[in-house]
């Protein structure tokens, strides 16, 4: 078996210069920041360059509104506690068992479901999101690879694209090399475990001033030790990014009991996120054994009922998931994970106009939660209503144009109402937004010619087309 290429991206990233002999660089040391490291704007430049190669190449990208969602509200509650509330940052889940989780240069942090289910409270969870977020508000990455190497940052990045290109043309070969690289220059870094201490520290203080239970990290550490044990070489992934040491847990508990307890309870959302990706793992017959066992032995718990409801409709067994998310949303306080299930199983059994109706009131009920807004979309198309559908979306788009959902969205409303302009318009925002320009730019000639848009559209078009073609020129000349 493959080692997975995610995992090293942090490996990777904070051992940079070892693979390189030949741009040997002298790290700076801790102290020394605002000498010699990389810009803030390079860091998230080559972070973008990353993230967009993992969703739009990598199987194991979860692409899943609602669970990143969840994630990403956490995220950002942590990050406006942290010691730079102004930093960027975008979460992102990863299809895992392996419990682990990273952070890419420019605030991208990436989480194994694998995590996530190990976690038993959320303070837990949060913890280790804390702690992410700390080797990014430090500048970890950035201080390690310095100011002048930003070119071989650059050479990491192409070499992480050519290991995703290798996994997704199971090419396994390329990535071996990769990853043994990887493992190698992880046991020369010395200087990992003063990032650690500092990441556990500031990310202690930020669990804190977000409210959560900072008890949650000694002990989700310590639990994360204990199963080292069990992998003798084979640590969790985790842990081979971010050696752990019984000092640094020894150190966080020393802090914890000087800080003022608290008590916290899990948000319900919690709960929903790890019965959902729990009922979404392994073949659909097992996770409802799975399911209807964990309910056997909590019959009263909400959360485990959704996961039974969610596995009964992949299963394909629609009719018995709708009696259990009816009875089930009869007796739970009203959330937007039960409207968006309770939509998607009226969808599955051709009830369109159900599912609108759902989510047209939870719509009005939990209005930030942008999940809703696109199965939302999702279900007006498929109810004949492409028109609304598209009104929706355009109006979201106004916000938050960097969004490839919506603009996929956009362009199958469009071309279920058969404006083939308006489709093919849409469909290159969602290459542009995924990095591909030879392909965006296939669209709007596609667009161009397809005879059904008005002047302004069409110079619209060509407008954009221009911009796109200059700035692949300029990116073929930087190379
Ligand atoms: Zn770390």
């Amino acid at each position: 078996m493959m080692r997975r290429p995610l995992a090293l991206l942090l490996s990777l990233a904070l051992a940079l210069p070892a693979p390189l002999p030949v741009l040997a660089y002298d790290l700076p040391d801790l102290g020394d920041v605002a000498a010699s490291e990389l810009s803030p704007a390079a860091e998230r430049r080559i972070g973008e360059q990353i993230i967009s190669q993992i969703r739009w190449r990598d199987a194991a990208y979860l692409d899943d509104p609602e669970v990143e969602e969840y994630v990403n509200r956490l995220g950002h509650r942590l990050a406006a506690a942290s010691n730079n509330p102004a930093q960027d940052f975008d979460f992102f889940v990863v299809r895992d068992p392996t419990l682990n989780a990273f952070a890419l240069p420019g605030g991208y942090i990436g989480v194994h479901t694998g995590l996530l289910l190990a976690a038993q409270t959320e303070s837990e969870f949060a913890s280790v999101l804390g702690h992410e977020i700390a080797h990014v508000t430090q500048r970890h990455i950035a201080q390690i690879v310095g100011k002048q190497s930003q070119s071989a940052m650059l050479m990491v990045a192409s070499l992480l694209v050519a290991v995703l290109a290798a996994r997704s043309n199971s090419d396994v070969s390329q990535a071996a090399i990769a990853a043994g690289q990887a493992g190698a220059i992880q046991s020369q870094l010395g200087y990992t475990r003063a990032f650690e201490r500092e990441a556990d520290r500031v990310g202690l203080e930020t669990l804190h001033g977000a409210g959560l239970d900072v008890r949650g990290m000694p002990s989700f550490f310590e639990r994360l030790q204990r199963a080292t044990r069990m992998y003798e070489n084979n640590a969790p992934a985790y842990l081979r990014t971010h050696p752990l040491t019984t000092e640094r847990i020894a150190d966080m508990e020393n802090r914890v009991t000087a800080m003022p307890y608290r008590q916290v309870l899990d948000s319900p959302d919690f709960g929903y996120v790890r019965a959902k990706l729990r009922a979404s793992a392994g073949q659909p017959a097992d996770a409802v054994r799975d399911m209807e066992d964990l309910l056997a032995r909590s019959p009263q718990d909400e959360a485990v009922a959704y996961g039974l409801a969610r596995a009964l409709l992949r299963a394909g067994r629609a009719d018995e998931a709708a009696r259990q998310i009816e009875a089930l949303r009869a007796r739970a306080a009203p959330s937007p994970w039960l409207a968006s299930l309770a939509a998607e199983i009226s969808l599955a059994r051709r009830q369109a106009p159900a599912a609108i109706r759902t989510l047209e009131a939870a719509q009005q009920q939990f209005p930030a939660h942008r999940s809703l807004v696109y199965l939302l979309a999702e279900a007006r198309i498929q109810g004949g209503q492409a028109e609304q559908a598209a009104t929706g979306v355009r109006r979201m788009i106004d916000t938050r144009s960097a969004d490839p959902r919506l603009w996929q969205l956009l362009s199958r409303a469009n071309a279920e109402l058969g404006r083939r302009t308006a489709q093919h318009r849409a469909q290159a925002e969602v290459y542009v937004l995924r990095g591909s320009l030879p392909a965006a730019i296939e669209q709007l000639e596609i667009a161009r010619r397809a005879g059904d848009g008005d002047f302004y559209e069409l110079s619209a078009v060509d407008a954009r087309l221009r911009e796109l073609q200059q700035r692949l020129l300029e990116e073929r000349r930087e190379r």
